[in-house]
């Protein structure tokens, strides 16, 4: 079992060049594989050793950059999500229904209306 792709098999030949192969032949003695006799796939041209081959590192690109990372959601444009019932001084909270004081019919936290009015900073009690 060979692990070629583990050590790499992309050479830059000196002999002939170019970026090739690194071509690997067992050598065998008698019956007895004794070893690997390593040459350009190119250019036939013989390296002594995995030393003298002159592998080629290769950096795996990267693909993916920041720029490629999902972005969570956004329901609300910036300027708008301060801008829903939940944050306006005319929603009142109870705990079987959401309303507006102002219109007087059901709303839900997260709608948006002409009407908003910036709630003043004080803590809502908890409706529970
Ligand atoms: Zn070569």
């Amino acid at each position: 079992m060979s692990n070629d792709a583990e050590r790499g098999f992309e050479i830059n030949c000196p002999a002939c060049g170019r970026e090739t192969l690194l071509k690997r032949d067992p050598v065998y003695e008698g019956f007895r594989r004794v070893g690997e006799r390593l040459s350009c796939l190119g250019c036939g041209h013989v390296f002594a050793d995995e030393a003298e081959a002159p592998f080629i590192q290769r950096v795996a690109p990267r693909v993916f950059d920041g720029k490629d990372v999902p972005r969570a959601p956004q329901v609300f444009a910036a300027n708008e999500a301060g801008r829903t019932c939940r944050h306006c001084a005319h929603y009142v909270v109870n705990p079987f229904v959401q309303r507006c004081a102002l219109k007087g019919g059901e709303v839900e936290a997260t709608d948006s209306c002409r009407r908003f009015k910036v709630r003043p900073e004080k803590k809502q009690p908890d409706p529970f």
